[in-house]
C-alpha cells in the first residue's frame, strides 16, 4: 500500500528518519538524487545559475536558502548576515529575481523583535523593485509571522515585502484583511502543513473552495498577488475569471506548465531553494506529489 500524504508529512518532522537516511552514503546519495529535481544545489551560485536559465525562458524566480527553526539568537544573526549578502548579490541577477525566507530561520521563535529587525534590514538592502517573500509556517507560528510582517511593512517597507497566506486555515480571511491593509504582496497557497481540523479545512474540496474565494477577494481588492499552486483546475478557473494574474510554482514541479504559461503571457515566478538542509523539503514535496 502506498504511504499516505498525511503519514509522509508526519515523517517530515521526524529527525531520526533524516539521520538514518543521511548517515549512510547510499541513503544520502539516493535521497539527494530525488531532491535534486526540486533543489537548485547546495550553493548560492547553483541558485543564481538556475535564476539566469529561467529568465532566458521568460520566468522570474524567488531564491531561498534552506533553513528553519533556529533556536539561538546568534545563529539567527548569522543567517540574517547571509541574507544581507544575498540581497546585495541580487543586483547581478536578472530583474524580477526576489528572495524568500521562513521567519523561524531568522530567529522568530527565540527573538521575535530581533527577527523583525533582521527582516527589515534585508528588505532595505534589496535593490529597487525587488521583494523578500515570507513563507507561511505551521499554525503555532502564524500569529508571530503575521505580527512580524505587519511590523516591518509599517516601517515603510511594504513594497519590498511579500507574505504567504494558506487557504486551508480558518483564520486566513481575517488575516488577509490586515495584510491587504498593509499593502504587501500576497502569495496564495493551499497550505503545506498537517493541522488540526479546529484550525484548518480538510485538504481537497474545502481548501480548494477557500482558495477560489480568497483569490477573488485579492483580485477585487486590486492587491499585488500571485496564485502559488500547481493545481491546474484551480489555476485555469482563476485565469479565465481574472485574466493573466501571476502564477508561482516550485522548482521542479510541472515544468511543462511553466512553459505553457509563459507562451500564454502569464507572468510566472518559480521558487528556487538551495542549501544543505534539503531533506525536509524533499519529504514535503514527495508527500505533495501524490496530490489529493
Ligand atoms: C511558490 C510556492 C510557495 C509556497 N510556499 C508555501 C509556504 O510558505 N507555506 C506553505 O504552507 N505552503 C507553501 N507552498 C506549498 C503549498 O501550500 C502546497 O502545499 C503545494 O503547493 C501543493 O499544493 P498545490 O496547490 O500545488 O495543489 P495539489 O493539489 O497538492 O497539487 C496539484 C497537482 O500538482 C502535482 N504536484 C504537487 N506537488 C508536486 C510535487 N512536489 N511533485 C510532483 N507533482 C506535484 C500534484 O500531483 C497534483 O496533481 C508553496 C507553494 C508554492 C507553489
Amino acid at each position: 500500500m502506498p504511504i499516505s500524504r498525511d503519514v509522509l508529512f508526519r515523517l517530515v518532522t521526524n529527525e531520526r528518519l533524516e539521520r538514518a537516511v543521511r548517515s549512510v552514503p547510499p541513503g544520502e546519495r539516493l535521497a539527494w538524487k530525488a531532491a535534486s529535481r526540486y533543489v537548485a544545489g547546495t550553493t548560492f551560485e547553483d541558485a543564481a545559475r538556475v535564476a539566469r536559465r529561467l529568465r532566458e525562458h521568460g520566468v522570474a524566480c524567488a531564491i531561498d536558502r534552506f533553513g528553519e527553526l533556529v533556536e539561538d539568537a546568534s545563529m539567527a544573526r548569522r543567517v540574517a548576515d547571509g541574507y544581507l549578502r544575498l540581497a546585495g548579490e541580487l543586483t547581478g541577477l536578472p530583474d524580477g529575481t526576489w528572495l524568500a525566507v521562513d521567519l523561524s530561520h531568522l530567529g522568530l521563535d527565540v527573538d521575535p523583535r530581533g527577527c523583525a529587525d533582521h527582516l527589515a534590514a534585508i528588505a532595505r538592502a534589496l535593490p529597487e523593485g525587488r521583494r523578500i517573500q515570507v513563507g507561511a509556517e505551521d499554525t503555532a507560528r502564524t500569529d508571530a509571522v503575521l505580527t512580524c510582517v505587519l511590523d516591518v511593512a509599517a516601517r515603510d517597507l511594504a513594497d519590498r515585502l511579500g507574505a504567504t497566506v494558506q487557504a486551508n486555515l480558518r483564520r486566513t480571511p481575517s488575516d488577509l484583511d490586515r495584510l491587504l491593509a498593509a499593502g504587501v504582496h500576497i502569495r496564495l497557497v493551499k497550505g503545506a502543513y498537517v493541522e488540526p481540523t479546529a484550525r484548518a479545512l480538510r485538504y481537497g474540496e474545502p481548501t480548494d473552495v477557500a482558495y477560489l474565494r480568497l483569490a477573488h477577494r485579492l483580485a477585487a481588492a486590486d492587491a499585488p498577488f500571485a496564485l502559488a499552486t500547481h493545481d491546474g483546475v484551480l489555476r485555469e478557473a482563476l485565469l479565465s475569471a481574472l485574466g493573466p494574474v501571476p502564477v508561482e510554482q516550485l522548482f521542479g514541479v510541472r515544468p511543462d506548465v511553466v512553459d505553457d504559461l509563459v507562451a500564454r503571457e502569464v507572468p510566472v515566478r518559480v521558487y528556487v531553494p538551495y542549501g544543505d538542509n534539503w531533506f525536509r523539503y524533499l519529504m514535503r514535496r514527495l508527500a505533495e506529489s501524490r496530490g489529493s
